[in-house]
């Protein structure tokens, strides 16, 4: 990767319009950025991949229409355990994308990230979307949380450190 250091809400206001267009007219496209820029050591072409990638999932939730929608801030951990087991804390940027859609069940929580794992008929899921983001993300020292319930839709929570703040 190519890293640079960023404002993670300009990669979000960068692809508005594109997402625009990729989400159709049933959906609504909703921003909410934090006021203070949000810095960040990204690739921002793997970065756009990222969000490229959970908005089409978060349109292909919503067949009927919905609101898919990204925010963007600033947390603190004093200690957060991740799903590998590891403990992190300190200040990470977080960019969110939440959908109205189907939800996610237990059962398949564990396998969305795997390759190839998809739901979507022959020709219009390759089942990489998300294994691509995880990798991704991974690289970038961060990761990624989930947060869904049936019928009422899903978030997907990418944390990246922020560069350029100490403890
Ligand atoms: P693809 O989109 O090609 O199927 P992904 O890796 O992007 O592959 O996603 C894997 C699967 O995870 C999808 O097929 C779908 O079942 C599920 N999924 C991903 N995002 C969402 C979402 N926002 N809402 C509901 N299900 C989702
Ligand atoms: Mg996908």
């Amino acid at each position: 990767i190519a890293p640079r250091k960023m404002d993670l809400n300009e990669i979000v206001i960068a692809m508005r319009e594109f997402l625009e267009r990729i989400i159709g007219e049933d959906v609504v496209l909703s921003t909410t950025l934090s006021a203070d820029k949000i810095p960040v050591l990204a690739d921002s072409t793997q970065l756009e991949q990222v969000v490229m990638n959970l908005v089409s999932n978060a349109r292909d939730a919503m067949p009927t229409g919905g609101t898919v929608s990204i925010t963007t801030g600033q947390v603190h951990f004093d200690e957060h355990v991740l799903a590998d087991g590891s403990v992190v804390s300190g200040f990470f940027a977080l960019l969110k994308v939440s959908d109205t859609g189907v939800g996610i069940s237990e059962s398949m929580r564990e396998r969305i990230f795997e390759p190839f794992f998809t739901t979507k008929a022959v020709g219009k899921g390759t089942g990489l979307g998300l294994s691509m983001a995880y990798g991704i993300i991974k690289q970038h020292s961060g990761w990624i949380d989930l947060e869904s319930e049936i019928g009422q839709g899903s978030s997907f929570l990418i944390y990246l450190p922020v560069v350029g703040v100490s403890e």
